[in-house]
């Protein structure tokens, strides 16, 4: 499969146009099979200093290029991903290990989020006001920033690199895209599309390597003047960090604790649809993952049946084949986090299902854990507070409204939040008072649209957003323009009759 699929052995660092030969490999393994698919670049700093060096020259051309003509580009990008949609989405469950028909649901993403931001090349809008003075003119306007480093994670590889390079470039940048070293391929994939659809040399560069590595040189490099982080809370915190000694503009989305909140007048059979799609699917290592279940306590009985039900259908396995519903986890270090907070989750709470890793037989090569429920959590409870990123989720039983709202905002983190009930008026009060970037009403957690700002409040993020037209608010500085045509000096910002 992985030979039909991609041909060849060594993935290379794409600088200024040029695939530029490895030096030290790292190896990147199905997490499915544990079958070694490509070998990636360890780069070093060094790599990041050229691939600027080349970012800063092809910027100045670029930013002259007039955006609806960079848009011809991006629509080009995305036919020729539609195009090629099918292939990328295996490839991406070969190295993340998701199952296909998810895959295909995150190439998509990028897909409209191509299209999307070519529409921005006839807009990008400004704003024209009124000035203060006669015969003078007002306006703002987007400026690219200049060279701007992308780092991001495995679970989304391709769609959350599309969220950040697209209005990247779409606004004029020059981009520094450090992949996860885990999945690298989609890098190698989105690298090969943006040729072909003839994106000027040096205007996207891939360097693969660590983050200790590769990432730090971007974060440290005095030329990069925007970092787009897209990971977890320490990481990015580290980052901001950094970023805020250099003065550097940095936008982070980072961990989750997302919560389904099910009242007693909700429908359950929905509610359960929805938790079981929303937490399980992806193994649980979306951001957005539902998982806490903050439900109350005159529907807990009945909704925990329905939930044990229909986990029942969730077949566990490799996610090229067609009836499995749940894939792999990333990695060994995934799966040991996990048994860490099944085993804390014990001494806290009641396991109602699941809590196992699976070892044997068609599991025996990857790394597969068991869709997991703890029941009769307290808000506070470290599986109730704390990022798990696995196929496990956590009952909290309430007795109002009320509790559930301070149960879903009692968490540091504030990403994605949803809320089972048939009372409009619940449902107006929910969507004021959940402290979270995204809100959900009779869905589950996940599910986010690409023309939306996607991103969350508190320890999630820093205030900026991905996707949406508010994306490009990471990628532009705003100018203020004034013209004034009167033909003489006339002074603002002084008292004058
Ligand atoms: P991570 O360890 O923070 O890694 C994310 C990226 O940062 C990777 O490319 C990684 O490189 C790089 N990195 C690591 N250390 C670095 C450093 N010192 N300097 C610069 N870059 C560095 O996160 P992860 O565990 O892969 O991803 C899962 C986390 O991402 C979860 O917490 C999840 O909630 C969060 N997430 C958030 C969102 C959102 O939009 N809010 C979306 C998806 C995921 P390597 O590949 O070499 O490790």
């Amino acid at each position: 499969m992985t030979k039909e699929l991609l041909n060849k052995d060594v993935l290379k660092n794409h600088i200024n146009g040029e695939w530029e030969e490895p030096g030290e490999l790292g190896s990147v393994n199905n997490p499915a099979t544990g079958e070694t698919i490509v070998k990636v670049p360890l780069s070093k700093g060094n790599s990041v200093d050229k691939a600027v060096r080349a970012a800063k020259e092809a910027q100045k051309e670029w930013a002259q290029v007039p955006a609806p003509m960079r848009a011809e580009i991006m629509f080009e990008v995305g036919r020729i991903m539609k195009e090629r949609k099918e292939h990328i989405s295996k490839l991406l469950t070969l190295e993340n290990g998701k199952v296909l028909e998810e895959a295909r649901g995150e190439v998509q993403e990028g897909i409209d989020m191509a299209f999307y931001m070519a529409g921005e090349g006839r807009r990008m809008f400004g704003q024209t006001t009124n000035a203060e003075l006669k015969d003078k003119f007002a306006m703002s306007v987007r400026a690219p920033v200049g060279v701007v480093g992308l780092i991001t994670p495995w679970n989304f590889p391709i769609a959350i690199a599309t969220w950040k390079s697209f209005p990247a470039i779409m606004a004029g940048n020059a981009v520094i895209w450090k992949p996860a070293t885990e999945t690298p391929i989609m890098a190698n994939e989105l690298m090969e599309i943006f040729n072909e659809a003839g994106l000027t040399k040096g205007v996207v560069n891939v360097v693969y390597g660590r983050g200790s590595d590769v990432g730090e040189a971007m974060v440290h490099h005095d030329d990069i003047r925007v970092i787009s982080f897209t990971g977890s809370s320490e990481t990015g915190s580290n980052i901001a960090a950094e970023c805020g000694r250099q003065l550097k503009k940095v936008s982070l989305e980072m961990g989750g604790k997302n919560a389904v909140i099910v009242m007693d007048d909700a429908d359950l059979d929905l509610a359960a649809d929805g938790i079981v799609w929303s937490a399980f699917g992806t193994s649980g290592q979306r951001c957005t993952a539902c998982s806490r279940v903050i439900v109350h306590e005159d529907v807990k009985e009945d909704l925990e049946k329905l939930v044990l039900e229909k986990m029942k259908e969730l077949k566990i396995g490799d996610g090229l084949n067609k009836d499995v519903k749940v894939g792999p986890i990333i990695n060994q270090a995934g799966i040991d986090k996990i048994k860490s907070y099944i085993e804390i989750g014990k001494g806290e709470a009641t396991l109602l299902v699941g809590g196992n890793e699976l070892t044997g037989g068609e599991y025996k090569e990857g790394l597969f854990f068991e869709p997991t429920v703890f029941t009769d959590a307290k808000m506070d409870m470290r599986i109730a507070q704390e990022e798990i990123f696995g196929p496990v989720v956590t009952m909290i039983p309430v007795k109002s409204f009320e509790e559930a709202i301070e149960a879903n905002n009692s968490v540091k983190y504030g990403l994605s939040s949803s809320i089972f009930t048939q009372d409009i008026n619940k449902v107006f009060k929910a969507q004021r008072d959940l402290d979270t970037g995204i809100v959900y009403v009779n869905a589950g957690t996940t599910g986010a649209e690409i023309h939306l700002p996607f991103g969350g409040t508190k320890a999630t993020g820093n205030g900026h957003r991905d996707s949406g037209v508010q994306a490009l608010d990471v990628f532009t500085e705003w100018k203020a323009v004034y013209v004034d045509y009167s033909g003489k000096l006339q002074r603002a910002q002084i008292d004058v009759d």
